[in-house]
This record gives structure tokens, C-alpha cells and sequence, in this order.
């Protein structure tokens, strides 16, 4: 029997290509998104898919489905460090209420739960790499505190929906992802130097581009979520790619693979910025046997493609 999987932040960068996915495995996918931050661009493909639909709803109000659902996943929020000033309520709204109202509907229908969390529950690391065990350090008002504290609650409240009703939850502990999809103007690192180099504008590197991240491709994280959905494990896992660049390194990379002649400039680190964060990925290899498999050239490399059509 064909099964039904419900994604909220479906018009999202990781939420379409999570639908896509599913669809290939056969599933039955209801996108819901209230397109604040999605795009109907990122779902126009499979408009007229017997086996999708789009719901524009915003998951701060009670959603009601029809019919059956196996499988809720729950990745809507705006999610860039630029958001966190632009939608600072609304961010804190979908870690609450909207996983509040996932987490009611999940329960209704026995699904299984999956929240996007995110590496920001660590803030800005004292440890290196960070594993699933590591309780972070967090300014809880700070400008970041809004998205870090949003997704700490949505931790919160899975777990006691798992220990309280007993529901079949995951949590995807989400590092620095990337890929096709992502918003030209979305203000995060890859995205920004890309579109800089592309429009021959200077690279704008915060501080001087030693505090260092690793990037995860799209089609690595997808396939990691994909496992988690079938694993019996019900705390938080790490998903991400463990490489570790500087962001000057990475601005080095994408001046060279898109030939441009962009110089870097160096703007104010902002408030809070992580100095470190990189994944302990040990939990996903041992439970989901997954680790990621594209380098960060080979990823960057299709960006930059995805972008050249959009800009
Ligand atoms: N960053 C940068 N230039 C930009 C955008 C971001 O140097 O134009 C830095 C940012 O300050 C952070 C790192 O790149 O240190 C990664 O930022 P991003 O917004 O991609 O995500 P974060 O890891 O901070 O959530």
C-alpha cells in the first residue's frame, strides 16, 4: 500500500528535495509551506504528479489531513543567520507552535515524527568536533538565540511526545547544508559567494575568515534523513559532512571554480558567530551506516551550475 509522507517547509531548499526523494521512493507527498521563505519555483516540477500535493498553510495554526499519514517531517523555518533578524518571531513561532501542532497531527494519524533540528543547539561549540552528547553553549538572547532556542524547545517537545505518548520520533541534528535550490538572496556562505563571484562583486568574508565550518551536499543529507526515517533510534543524530574549511578557504575555492575575477573583502564578524563547528558523525555511521559522499568541489561544482541558470 502506498505510503504518505507530510513535509512542512516542502517549497524549502532541504524540504523539496525531500520531496523529490520521497516521491521516488514511492510514497504519496503532501508539501505544506506558507511559502515565507520557500518558493513555489522549488516544487514547479512536479505540479500535475498524481501522487503530490501542496498545501499553503502556515503551520502556526492546527493542521488537519485527511485520509492516512506514515510519516510527518517537520523542516519548516527559516533557517538562514539572515533570517534570524528579518523573521525572529516567526522562527521562534514554527519551532513551537508549529512543532507543537506537527508533533498534535503526527499523533493523530500514529506517524512517524522526524524534526529538522540543527547544529545551532550546540552554539557556539567549546568542544570539537560535536557529538549528539555534547549540551552546547547557547546565548539565549542573543540575535542567533532565537533560531538555536526555537529548535532546543522543538527538541524538548519531541522527546516528550515520544516518552509522554509514546510516538515513533526522530531528530536530525541538521549541519551546514548545500546545494541547488538554495536562495540566491538567502545570505548565508555558499549561497552569498557564489552569487558575489558570479556577479563579479567582492566576496564578503566575516572577520578573517579562520572560524571554520563543514559543508554537507544536498543529495548527502537527503539520503542520511531517508535512513533516519527507517532507524528505531529516537534521539538526535548528527547529519553532516565532517570536512572542516575556514570560510576564507571556502571563498578561496569558489573564486577558483567559477574563474572569477571577485576579489575578498573583509566585513565585521557578526554577533555570536560560531568560531568552530564540525560533526561527530560516529552515531550516523554506526546507526544509519550512512556518511557523506561528496567532496566539497564536486558539490560546489553543481551549485555554481544551479546558480548560472537562476542569476
Ligand atoms: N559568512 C561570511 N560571509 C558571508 C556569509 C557568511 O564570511 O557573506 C560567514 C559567517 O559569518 C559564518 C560562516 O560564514 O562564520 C558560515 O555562515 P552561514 O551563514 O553560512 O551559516 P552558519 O554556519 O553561521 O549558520
Amino acid at each position: 500500500m502506498t505510503k504518505t509522507a507530510l513535509v512542512t517547509g516542502g517549497a524549502g531548499f532541504i524540504g523539496s528535495h525531500l520531496c523529490d526523494r520521497l516521491l521516488e521512493e514511492g510514497y504519496r507527498v503532501i508539501a505544506v509551506d506558507n511559502l515565507l521563505t520557500g518558493s513555489p519555483r522549488n516544487l514547479a516540477h512536479l505540479r500535475g504528479n498524481p501522487r503530490f500535493r501542496f498545501l499553503r498553510r502556515d503551520i502556526n495554526r492546527p493542521l488537519r489531513v485527511p485520509g492516512r499519514v506514515d510519516l510527518v517531517l517537520h523542516f519548516a523555518s527559516p533557517a538562514s543567520p539572515k533570517d534570524f533578524e528579518v523573521y525572529p518571531i516567526q522562527i521562534l513561532k514554527a519551532g513551537a507552535l508549529g512543532t507543537h501542532h506537527m508533533l498534535g497531527l503526527a499523533r493523530a494519524h500514529r506517524s512517524t515524527f522526524l524534526l529538522a533540528s540543527t547544529s545551532e543547539v550546540y552554539g557556539d561549540p567549546r568542544v570539537d568536533p560535536q557529538p549528539e552528547s555534547y549540551w552546547g553553549n547557547v546565548n539565549p538572547v542573543g540575535i542567533r538565540g532565537v533560531y538555536d532556542e526555537a529548535k532546543r524547545f522543538a527538541e524538548a517537545m519531541t522527546m516528550a511526545y515520544h516518552r509522554v505518548h509514546g510516538l515513533d520520533t526522530k531528530i536530525a541534528r541538521i549541519f551546514n547544508t548545500y546545494g541547488p535550490r538554495m536562495r540566491p538572496e538567502d545570505g548565508r556562505a555558499i549561497p552569498n559567494f557564489i552569487t558575489q563571484a558570479l556577479r563579479a562583486r567582492p566576496l564578503t568574508v566575516h572577520g578573517r575568515g579562520r572560524q571554520t565550518r563543514s559543508f554537507c551536499y544536498i543529495n548527502d543529507l537527503i539520503e542520511g534523513i531517508l535512513r533516519l526515517t527507517r532507524s528505531p533510534t529516537h534521539g538526535p543524530i548528527n547529519l553532516g559532512n565532517p570536512e572542516n574549511y575556514t570560510i576564507l578557504q571556502l571563498a578561496r575555492r569558489i573564486q577558483a571554480l567559477t574563474g572569477s575575477p571577485s576579489r575578498i573583502v573583509y566585513r565585521p564578524l557578526p554577533q555570536d558567530d560560531p568560531r568552530q563547528r564540525r560533526p561527530d558523525i560516529r552515531l550516523a555511521r554506526r546507526l544509519l551506516h550512512w556518511s557523506p559522499r561528496t567532496g566539497l568541489d564536486e558539490g560546489l561544482k553543481e551549485t555554481i551550475a544551479y546558480f548560472h541558470t537562476v542569476l
